[in-house]
């Protein structure tokens, strides 16, 4: 099955445009996974999302925490799914340490929490990791049909393989482009197991050795 592709204005290289429950899992994996590596005009490759992720993860201690957390979703959103995510759900900045973060889909909302406990503000890194996380499910559940996510096991388990290959690889990618991504994750396979930056543990599916 194709995606559509669609352009915004005469000129403009397409972009992925989702349709909803429309797509398989593996479908959605190879766009997220290869547009980006590629040369793709209308993004300008690599270089802005990586200017763009670094420039707010210098400020990430100094921002209003909300600002982070919202700028956040909208880079990752733009740069890794194209804007499509976006637009069907809202994004809840939960001030509590209750409830964890989560992707309700019955809601279309994404949740994040500000803090570990009552009194202990999240790492700012850490959130932004969520926000990766978050980002990734309501991806899949947003855009794949019932019966591919049940058949990749997403269905029972959110955290099936397709979904770890996404997360790992992105945050993978964000870990090489930021000058310190401690606090962030560390470079891992689909175990979560630390690995060289160099492994390529994940080539069964192309285009997730992609770095720089
Ligand atoms: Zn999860």
């Amino acid at each position: 099955m194709n995606l559509t592709y669609g352009s915004e204005t005469p000129g403009t290289p397409a972009v992925p445009v989702y349709q909803l429950q429309s797509h398989n899992v593996k479908e959605l994996l190879d766009n997220a996974l290869r547009v980006l590596p590629l040369s793709h005009p209308y993004y300008n490759t690599q270089q802005q999302a990586k200017a763009e992720i670094n420039a707010l993860w210098e400020l990430r201690k100094r921002m209003p925490v909300d600002l982070l957390i919202s700028e956040s979703f909208r880079l990752i959103d733009k740069y890794f799914f194209f804007s499509n995510i976006g637009p069907h759900i809202q994004l809840v900045i939960h001030h509590g340490s209750f409830p964890w973060d989560f992707y309700r889909h019955s809601e279309r909302k994404i949740f994040i929490c500000t803090r570990e406990e009552p009194n202990l503000p999240r790492g700012p890194e850490d959130m932004v990791a969520s926000v990766v996380h978050e980002a990734v499910h309501a991806y899949l559940i947003l855009f794949a049909t019932p019966a591919s996510l049940k058949a990749e096991d997403l269905g029972q388990n959110p955290h099936a393989l397709p979904f770890r290959v996404l997360y790992q690889t992105l945050t993978n990618m964000i870990c090489r482009w930021v000058p310190d991504p401690t606090g962030f994750t560390v470079i891992c396979d689909l175990d979560g197991d630390e690995i060289e930056a160099e492994s390529h543990h994940l080539s069964s599916y192309p285009g997730t050795d992609i770095a720089g």
